[in-house]
C-alpha cells in the first residue's frame, strides 16, 4: 500500500483528539494533506459535542449489546477500528445512527468516490460505448486485461485510468437511466486498509452523496460508485460479482 494511507491510522492515533494540537510533523502534514482524516476528525468532533450533552444518559447493558452485535454484523470486519470500539461503550446510542457512515465508511468510500465525482474528464479518458473497445484501450494503458460488465439497463460512456488510494486504475463510466455509475477494477487486494477475498460479503461505504459498494474477485477488489440509493447500488454490485463468480467477466 502507499504510504499515504498506511498513515491514516497511526495519524488519527498521534492527533487524537485534537488535530490542532501538538503533534510530529509527520502526523500534522499527513493531517494537512489528507481528506479523509480531516473527515474523521469533523466527525469525531461532532460527535463529541453531541456526547457532551448526552453524557447524562446511561445506556443499559442489553442496548448496549444489541449495537454492538448490529455494528459487528454490518461493518467490514478489518475496520473494527480502535475508534470504533472506544466509542462503543460510551457512545451506544449514537451509534445507531452513524452505522456504515462512520468515518471508516469515509475511508473506504472516498478514494472511489473522488474519481466517481469526475466521471469523464480528461486525461486519460476514451468515450466510447463498445465495451471490447474500453477494455482494449483500458488495456494498453495498465498493461493487464480488463474486463467489463453488462450492466443491465445501463450503456457504457468510456473508459479511464484513475487513481484509488495510490493505485493505478482501470475504471469504466456507466449511464443508467441517466446517472453516472463508475466501475473500478482495482488490480489489488486491499484499498485504503481495507481488503476482501473473493467471494466475501460486500463492503459498504458511502461520501458526499455517493454510495460504493466494494468486493473482491480473484484479481483484485472491484467497486462500483454512483449518487444513487444504497439498495439500487447494492443490486449492481451484486449482479457485477455474480457475473465475475460465473467467470464471465471480472
Ligand atoms: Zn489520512
Amino acid at each position: 500500500m502507499t504510504q499515504y494511507h498506511l498513515l491514516c491510522d497511526e495519524a488519527r492515533e498521534t492527533l487524537w483528539p485534537d488535530p490542532t494540537g501538538p503533534a510530529p510533523v509527520e502526523a500534522r502534514q499527513h493531517f494537512d494533506e489528507c481528506l479523509a482524516c480531516q473527515r474523521f476528525f469533523t466527525v469525531q468532533q461532532a460527535l463529541g459535542r453531541r456526547l457532551e450533552r448526552l453524557r447524562k444518559i446511561t445506556v443499559p447493558d442489553h442496548l448496549r449489546e444489541r449495537v454492538r452485535a448490529a455494528i459487528a454484523a454490518e461493518r467490514p470486519a478489518q475496520r473494527r477500528g480502535w475508534w470504533v470500539a472506544a466509542g462503543l461503550a460510551a457512545a451506544a446510542t449514537l451509534a445507531i445512527g452513524i452505522g456504515l457512515r462512520g468515518p471508516g465508511g469515509d475511508d473506504l468510500a472516498m478514494p472511489f468516490v473522488a474519481e466517481a465525482a469526475r466521471v469523464l474528464t480528461p486525461p486519460a479518458t476514451f468515450q466510447s460505448s463498445d465495451a471490447s473497445e474500453i477494455e482494449s484501450w483500458l488495456q494498453v494503458q495498465v498493461g493487464t486485461e480488463v474486463q467489463l460488465p453488462d450492466i443491465a439497463d445501463a450503456t457504457l460512456m468510456g473508459g479511464r485510468v484513475v487513481n484509488v488510494a495510490g493505485i493505478r486504475t482501470p475504471a469504466a463510466v456507466y449511464d443508467l437511466r441517466g446517472t453516472p455509475l463508475t466501475y473500478f477494477a482495482v488490480p489489488s487486494a486491499e484499498v485504503a486498509g481495507f481488503s476482501a477475498s473473493p467471494g466475501s460479503d460486500l463492503m459498504a461505504a458511502s461520501a458526499d452523496g455517493f454510495e460504493v459498494m466494494v468486493w473482491g474477485e480473484p484479481n483484485g477488489l472491484r467497486a462500483v460508485a454512483a449518487r444513487m440509493p444504497r439498495a439500487e447500488i447494492r443490486t449492481i454490485a451484486d449482479e457485477c460479482r455474480t457475473k465475475a463468480l460465473r467467470g464471465l467477466s471480472f
